[in-house]
């Protein structure tokens, strides 16, 4: 899914909690950022490579906005970094690995970890056999799901109109401020 919705939709996932439990401002920044970061560490060998090697910003460019088989050509090194930090930041097998060393570590759930967890399920079911599917099983397996990819402007509108929905429904059903009793 694009990176804007991930946000969105961990934004109103710690609204929610919010109403159950006490969430810091630094959990829910946390929780965000996590969401939004498993699409960010396979673009930096793009990067590099436009920066300091010969790549150029139109092939970066390319490379972000890609429909399978019409990527811009990369060096070879530059394609496998590239392609394994993105298995890396979505596989539910070395989130888990990660989940489960942090709360043998601090003996309790770290909380912004779920942002991670939320981009990896979504994007599960956000890619499709043909786009690009979501390698969740990595490094078991590269084959992902075959869901809906979330560039077809159909699955685009009702994303957002989902977000939308979920927005208005949490500002409407928000709590109005405690005031204290005026004595
Ligand atoms: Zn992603």
């Amino acid at each position: 899914m694009d990176i804007l919705a991930h946000a969105l939709w961990a934004g109103a996932g710690v609204m929610l909690a919010q109403r159950r439990w006490p969430v810091s401002p630094r959990t829910a920044a946390l929780t965000l950022a996590l969401a939004v970061a498993p699409d960010l560490p396979h673009l930096v060998p793009i990067l590099g490579w436009s920066v300091f090697g010969d790549g150029t910003a139109a092939a970066v460019a390319g490379y972000a906005n890609a429909i399978p088989g019409q990527e811009p050509a990369l060096p070879s090194m530059v394609q496998f970094l590239s392609h394994h930090l993105h298995c890396l930041t979505h596989s539910a097998i070395i989130a888990g690995v990660l989940t489960l060393l942090m709360w043998a570590w601090l003996r309790s759930l770290w909380i912004p970890l779920l942002g991670w967890w939320s981009h990896i399920v979504i994007d599960v079911f956000t890619h499709s056999a043909d786009y690009y599917p979501s390698p969740f099983l990595y490094p078991i397996t590269r084959q992902g799901f075959d869901g809906v990819a979330w560039n077809t402007p159909w699955a685009i509108a009702i994303n957002y109109a989902a977000l939308a929905a979920a927005y208005l429904w949490l500002w409407r059903t928000r709590r109005a401020p405690r005031h204290r009793a005026a004595i």
